[in-house]
């Protein structure tokens, strides 16, 4: 277990895929910073999700971040250097006919930053997944460049090569307080000692509010419980599935392991049942079993709250990703690492201020699940 230093450059709180993606792109622009922990690395939402990655977004920054975040994990398995299991099999999006004209625009946005993405019919639909019942499906969207991984793989990728660069992560260390002298940011307070710093980057998932409430920040930012259920193995579907969305109910499923995972926006299996026997009716036959449950920091906009605090000085924060943070995590982390150094942004990621709510520049992600 690493050591907690009195003094680091720059310390971030979380160990999720926002935390732990800063430190790896800190790291490597030659400042080993310290992430602090409470539980284990990965602990949080980041290993509750389903790891998936999709371009297929409304708003064209999530549109860019997704793009550039998408060929970070193509390579991921050479930088930072791990396997993250990557399936890219694609996301498929089941639509009624009123669905159909705001993805159409979506869909030519996409285009327009070179996103491998088309309209389908029910049948290229049926096509891509048999098994589905698309008699009452309109059309959809599918692009073949999404798909999903391992997000505590990432996380254990991010976390080894920043360690190998000469970052510090402490688990079990849990920040109690930030300390402020003269409007800047001073230090931390933790369950194991004081850290000095002038810079602290605050990636505590939907806890972030917890730390910043006490220095008068408050982030638009509702904690939102999701559930996920597994169907026995042996169902009739391909292995290599998309990530399958019915977008009307948010009945969503993929592949894990030799089952499925099916989950939507219901916390019990006989509530999302009626939306998940419809679109798959040999779910019907089929055993399945709880899974897991996380959290969804949730904005009113549905997009992430992340940048600088105007005060203290020194202080960042990123949160709010309401159900796609471990997908932009490779940009968002680059991104948190150049407003903590001064450098270059990798892009303008200004619009997703917290500032944007007080100003009445709320800017709604359509595509969420
Ligand atoms: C069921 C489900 C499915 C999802 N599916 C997807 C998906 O397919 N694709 C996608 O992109 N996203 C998905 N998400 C959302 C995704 O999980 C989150 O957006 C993402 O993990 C956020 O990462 P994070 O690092 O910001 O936060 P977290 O992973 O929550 O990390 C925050 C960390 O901070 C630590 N912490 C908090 N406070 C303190 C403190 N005071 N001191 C020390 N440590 C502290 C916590 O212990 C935690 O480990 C899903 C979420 C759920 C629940």
């Amino acid at each position: 277990m690493a050591e907690l230093p009195s003094s680091a450059d720059v310390v971030i709180v979380g160990g999720g895929m926002t935390g732990t993606s800063a430190l790896y792109y800190l790291a490597r622009s030659g400042v080993p910073a310290t992430l602090l922990e409470r539980d284990l690395l990965s602990s949080g939402s980041t290993s509750k999700a389903a790891g998936g990655f999709r371009a297929q977004f409304s708003d064209e920054l999530n549109i860019k971040i997704m793009v550039e975040a998408i060929r970070r994990f193509e390579r991921f398995d050479e930088e930072p250097g791990a396997d993250i299991d990557l399936k890219q099999w694609g996301y498929l999006f089941l639509l009624k006919e009123d669905q159909l004209g705001s993805f159409e625009e979506s869909v030519a946005l996409q285009k327009d930053h070179g996103v491998d993405v088309r309209m389908v019919s029910p049948a290229e639909a049926l096509d891509i997944v048999p098994g589905l019942n698309v008699e009452d499906v309109a059309g959809g969207t599918f692009s073949p460049t999404d798909g999903y991984a391992t997000p505590a793989a990432a996380v254990q990728g991010y976390a080894m090569a920043a360690r190998n660069l000469g970052a510090t992560i402490v688990e079990d260390c849990e920040v109690h307080a930030i300390d402020v002298a003269a409007s800047r940011v001073s230090g931390v307070v933790t369950s194991r000692g004081v850290v000095s710093t002038s810079k602290l980057i605050c990636a505590g998932g939907i806890w972030t509010n917890d730390l910043l409430v006490p220095l008068g920040i408050e982030l638009p930012v509702t904690p939102e419980q999701r559930f996920v259920f597994l169907s026995e193995p042996g169902d009739p579907l391909p292995h290599r599935l998309p990530l399958t969305v019915d977008y009307s109910t948010g009945f969503y499923f993929h592949r894990e392991g030799n089952g499925l995972v099916i989950a939507g926006r219901e916390t019990a299996m006989e509530d999302l049942a009626p939306a998940a026997v419809h679109r798959l009716p040999f779910l019907a036959e089929t055993g399945v079993r709880p899974g897991w449950s996380g959290f969804y920091a949730v904005t009113p906009d549905h997009n992430a709250v992340l940048g600088r605090a105007s005060e203290p000085e020194g202080l960042f924060y990123a949160t709010g990703f309401s159900g796609h943070g471990f997908m932009q995590g490779p940009v968002v982390g680059e991104y948190l690492a150049n407003l903590a150094t001064d450098t270059e942004p990798i892009m303008d990621l200004s619009a997703f201020s917290a500032d944007r709510f007080a100003a009445g520049n709320q800017r709604p992600e359509l595509r969420v699940i």
